[in-house]
């Protein structure tokens, strides 16, 4: 168990999974990682902890190169659009990291390169050669999400190098039945290759260790991470021949780059690093969190992490560690916090199928504090947990009952009777004594379970108090005493005015919107100012002036909320979809009439045609896959459309210029050309 020490400020580096750049998170990511682990920080601070909250955009990878590919911008481009939605969207939610940062970064490049050159000086790195599929047309090896084809186990057409979606089964691209390039839609060779791989055989005995001895991660992490340890750890390869990455530091390793997983991990290091190197200008606090032993660090993931976070990443650290002064060694991880999976009505939130709710939605559909406070009171902490409207519903509705309410009679009482002053108190009776008791134990409860990441406990825990509070207040029955004996009636609302202060501070790391509003309702200091063991008997001030209250919850309309959620749903391009693009985007189309003049068969290639156009001011080459729809005589002498604005591309070693439009459909290809006589090069608008 985990448990601060007195007196003595701890450091902390709190980490969250890094979400891949071009998914908008959903709820069940935010929960799994971020706005857990933003709660927690948000407690470290209030106890006055040292503490650094840091994740960012996974940014590499083939995914994004892929789409980046096919929508014809650069993989950069693409990832720091999509970076700068994710980014926004966490700071709507209040995810209050010191830095949130993307992989594509100079600072991290920079430091990747440089550790795995250490790591391989230091006896940790293997090379292999390879089999690999190859496509012959785009000059490149296919790794992962590059190939397509069918799934050796279920049989469905649409499986992918790494993954088939239909039936879950991890794949090879060499498993692949009757594989396609993703990009061409070629038939790819086998070539051979060769790749960099982390001796992790070599490590296992250390990691073993570590993990044996590490007594506070979770009994279900460390069993998942010694079985596997058991079985034997395999090497596994570090580098991935693609374009859009990290390129691999190693001597005979060009054009090759950091397989995604084996840098992004790294960013909890780089983030820190970029944070006091360029967000706070302190560069000696890199060191100071990173390079001190005493530092906890603490990762919040999903339970599809845990190998990777416990295994790959203090393998990379213990490698990196050997031979260096101890001055210099990166601390190994403290903890990990790993949640089992929120489903949707008890089905996987899955995009394409349009199951779920997105981060960005559901800020349209209620408040946030509503969404966080749900969330973290169906945490899924011992088991997979459904987002069920009826649910939402009941959990906003105990929310208003037992907090919401006890602090508004609390406030309006004071208000009515005692002109908005906090009354005195006189002396405590037994029933007194019992609550203010609960009073002064709570934050440590509560505080307890959040050192612990019983977070969903935390928050129960609270809604628990006020609950007790309610009982409390009818237990007294002021609006009676206040008949007879004003000052008794005061007694009871000045010990309550002390729990509305200790609600607002122990709900400051789970909805600190609510929190200030509660704080501010007392005349209070902004929760930023407070902390956490400021609760007790006396918080409130005899005197004190409050302001006039108003309600700090609603009650949800369900169905109507509903409504909105499936107009937002049918009003999205779902994947595969084409999205809405502007005037501006139009725009930038630079499409002209050309006239064709040559067309010769490229060799080699059944659907090829090499074509020579002329655009009036200029002649261009195209490679155009018309050979089995068009005769060259057909074409010959034809007004066509092309783009002419397009990144040049290699087909079979020619460069073609443009791409000529056609209407396709099924095995009909249909040319477009201007009805009328217009000069070449006339741009179509
Ligand atoms: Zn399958
Ligand atoms: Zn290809």
């Amino acid at each position: 168990m985990i448990q601060l020490t007195n007196n003595h400020k701890g450091k902390w580096v709190v980490t969250s999974a890094w979400p891949y750049v071009n998914a908008t998170p959903h709820l069940g990511n935010l929960i799994g990682s971020t706005l857990s682990a933003d709660v927690f920080t948000r407690f470290l601070r209030m106890k006055g902890e040292e503490v650094v909250f840091v994740s960012g955009s996974d940014s590499h990878g083939t995914p994004i190169s892929v789409e980046a590919k096919r929508v014809n911008v650069s993989a950069e481009e693409l990832a720091m659009k999509y970076h700068n939605i994710i980014k926004d969207l966490h700071e709507k939610w209040q995810i209050s990291f010191d830095n949130y940062t993307i992989t594509h970064n100079p600072t991290h490049i920079e430091f990747v390169q440089k550790m795995y050159l250490d790591i391989q000086k230091n006896g940790y790195i293997n090379e292999k050669e390879i089999e690999s599929l190859y496509c012959e047309n785009d000059n490149l090896f296919l790794p992962d999400r590059f190939v397509e084809g069918t799934c050796p186990n279920c049989k469905d057409e649409g499986a992918r190098g790494d993954q088939c979606d239909k039936c879950q089964k991890l794949l090879t691209p060499l498993e692949l039945i009757k594989p396609r390039c993703a990009i061409c839609g070629n038939t790819p060779v086998i070539r051979k290759t060769k790749h960099w791989y982390l001796d992790l055989p070599k490590l296992q005995d250390q990691l073993k260790r570590l993990i044996e001895e590490n007594k506070i991660i979770p009994s279900n992490a460390r069993q998942m991470c010694l079985n596997s340890i058991a079985e034997g750890l395999p090497e596994r390869a570090i580098t991935r021949d693609l374009e859009w990455g990290i390129p691999a530091p190693f001597k005979g390793a060009e054009n090759k780059t950091i397989y995604v997983w084996f840098e992004a991990v790294l960013g909890y290091i780089t983030a820190v690093k970029e944070w006091a190197d360029k967000l706070i200008g302190e560069p000696e606090k890199f060191e100071y969190f990173w390079k001190d032993q005493e530092t906890k660090t603490v990762f919040f993931i999903g339970k599809d992490n845990i190998i990777f976070h416990l295994i790959v990443f203090p393998g990379l650290l213990i490698a990196y560690n050997d031979n260096k002064e101890d001055s210099e060694k990166l601390v190994l991880p403290y903890n990990v916090s790993s949640t089992e999976f929120l489903m949707y009505d008890s089905e996987k939130f899955s995009k394409s199928r349009g199951i779920g709710i997105w981060i960005d939605d559901a800020l349209k559909l209620a408040p946030l504090d509503y969404w966080r406070f749900n969330l973290i009171f169906n945490r899924p902490e011992t088991s997979d947990t459904s987002f069920l409207w009826s649910e939402f519903e009941n959990n906003i509705k105990t929310l208003n009952d037992n907090i919401g309410n006890f602090i508004h009679r609390t406030l309006t009482f004071i208000e009515k009777q005692f002109n908005l002053r906090i009354p005195e108190k006189i002396e405590y009776d037994e029933i007194d004594k019992k609550f203010v008791e609960k009073l002064t134990n709570i934050g440590i409860e509560v505080g307890e379970s959040l050192l612990n990441f019983k977070l969903r406990k935390a928050i129960r825990d609270i809604v628990s108090f006020g609950k007790e509070g309610n009982i409390y207040l009818n237990e007294k029955a002021p609006w009676h005493l206040i008949k007879k004996n004003k000052k008794a009636a005061g007694h009871v609302f000045n010990i309550c005015a002390q729990v509305v202060y200790a609600l607002a501070i122990l709900l400051g790391p789970f909805i600190p919107e609510t929190s200030e509003k509660i704080l501010s309702n007392l005349n209070a200091p902004k929760l930023s100012e407070l902390k956490w063991d400021s609760v007790n008997e006396n918080s409130v001030k005899v005197g004190q002036n409050i302001k006039k209250p108003k309600p700090f919850f609603q009650k949800l309309d369900i169905e109507e909320i509903k409504k909105e959620y499936v107009k937002l749903k049918e009003g999205k391009p779902k994947e595969g979809e084409k999205e809405l693009i502007s005037y501006d985007d139009f725009q930038k189309l630079d499409i002209r009439v050309a006239k064709v003049e040559e067309v010769e068969k490229v060799p080699k290639a059944d659907k090829l045609y090499k074509i020579t156009i002329d655009l009036g001011t200029e002649k261009r080459i195209l490679v155009a896959g018309l050979a089995q729809h068009y005769n060259p005589d057909e074409l010959k002498g034809k007004k066509i459309v092309i783009l002419a604005n397009l990144e040049p591309r290699k087909l079979r070693g020619i460069t073609s210029e443009g791409m000529l439009l056609a209407a396709v459909e099924g095995d009909t290809v249909s040319i477009l050309t201007p009805d009328k006589d217009i000069p070449l090069g006339s741009k179509v608008e």
